[in-house]
C-alpha cells in the first residue's frame, strides 16, 4: 500500500513513543511528510519533523499547528494520540489529577484539531484520527478518571465527525485493547516480577496476547487514507475482540 498518502501533510500528537511513533513511521512509509508533535524534544524519527509541544498548552498546540503547515506545506491528516494515564476509584483521584488528565485526553484533541481546522478545509483528503481506548466502554476497574477520558474522545470523535462531514472531513477514532508500548512496560516493571506480570496480563487478553503498537498504527493508516472515504464517526476495535465479543479478560 505503500504510497497510497504520496503527496499528504500528516501530523501525530504523541509521535515520539509507543503507538503514536509506530503510527508515525507508518504514514511516513505510506508516503506522508509526518510532523511529530511532542513534549520530547528529540521527538521524530529520520525524516520527520520534529515539533515540541505540550497539547495542554493552547499557544504551544498553535504554534505547532503553525509550523508544521509552514515548514511541511499544508496539513492534511491529523492524528490526536497524546494521553496520559490514571489509576484509581472516583474517591481516589483528586480534582487536581481530573483537570490534568481531561486538558491532555480530551482538550488536548480539541486544541488540535481547532487550530488544524482551516487547514483541513483545504485539504482535498481530509482526516482525523482520534486515539480512544478499550477503556471507553469496558467499565475497567480502577481506571475511572482514564476511562472517562476516553470515553469523551469517542463521544467527541462522533460530534465532530456530523459536525464537519458535509465539509469531506472525515473523523474516526481507534480503541486498542493492552499494547505492548512503553507506558504498559512502565507499568509492569513497577511489579515486583515483571516479566510473570506480563505472562499473567498476555494470558488475560482474549487472544492471548498484547496488541502490538504496530497493528494500531495499520488501522490508524486505514482511518487515514482514502481508503476509508465513506467512513466517518466510527471507532475501530484493535483489541482481540474484548470490545465486540463482549469478552473479559480471562
Ligand atoms: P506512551 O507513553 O508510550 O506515549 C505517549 C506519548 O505522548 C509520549 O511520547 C509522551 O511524551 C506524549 N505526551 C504525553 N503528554 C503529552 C502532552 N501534554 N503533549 C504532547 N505529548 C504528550 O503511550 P502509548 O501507550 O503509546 O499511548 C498512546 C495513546 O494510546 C494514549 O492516548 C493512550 O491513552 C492510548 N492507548 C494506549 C493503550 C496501551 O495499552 N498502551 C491502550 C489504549 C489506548
Amino acid at each position: 500500500m505503500s504510497g497510497e498518502l504520496d503527496g499528504l501533510v500528516a501530523l501525530v500528537t504523541g509521535g515520539a513513543s509507543g503507538i503514536g511513533a509506530a503510527v508515525a513511521a507508518r504514514l511516513q512509509a505510506d508516503g506522508a511528510r509526518v510532523a511529530v508533535l511532542d513534549l520530547d524534544a528529540d521527538a521524530a524519527a529520520e525524516g520527520q519533523l520534529g515539533v515540541v509541544c505540550d497539547v495542554a498548552d493552547d499557544a504551544s498546540v498553535r504554534a505547532a499547528v503553525a509550523r508544521v503547515v509552514e515548514e511541511l506545506g499544508g496539513l492534511d491528516v491529523v492524528v490526536n494520540n497524546a494521553g496520559i494515564g490514571a489509576a484509581g476509584t472516583v474517591a481516589d483521584n483528586s480534582d487536581e489529577e481530573w483537570h490534568r488528565v481531561l486538558d491532555v485526553n480530551v482538550l488536548g484533541m480539541v486544541r488540535v484539531t481547532r487550530a488544524a481546522l482551516p487547514h483541513l478545509r483545504a485539504s482535498s483528503a481530509p482526516a482525523v484520527v482520534n486515539t480512544s481506548s478499550i477503556a471507553a466502554t469496558a467499565g475497567l476497574p480502577q481506571r475511572a478518571l482514564y476511562s472517562a477520558s476516553k470515553g469523551a474522545v469517542l463521544a467527541l470523535t462522533r460530534a465532530m465527525a456530523a459536525d464537519h462531514v458535509r465539509e469531506g472531513i472525515r473523523v474516526n477514532c481507534v480503541s486498542p485493547g493492552t499494547a505492548d508500548t512503553p507506558w504498559v512496560q512502565r507499568l509492569l516493571d513497577a511489579a515486583d516480577d515483571p516479566v510473570a506480570e506480563r505472562t499473567a496480563l498476555e494470558a488475560r487478553q482474549p487472544h492471548g496476547r498484547l496488541v502490538s503498537a504496530a497493528e494500531v498504527a495499520d488501522a490508524v493508516a486505514y482511518l487515514a487514507s482514502p481508503r476509508s472515504r465513506s467512513t466517518t464517526g466510527t471507532s475501530l476495535a484493535v483489541d482481540g475482540g474484548m470490545q465486540e465479543l463482549r469478552l473479559r479478560p480471562r
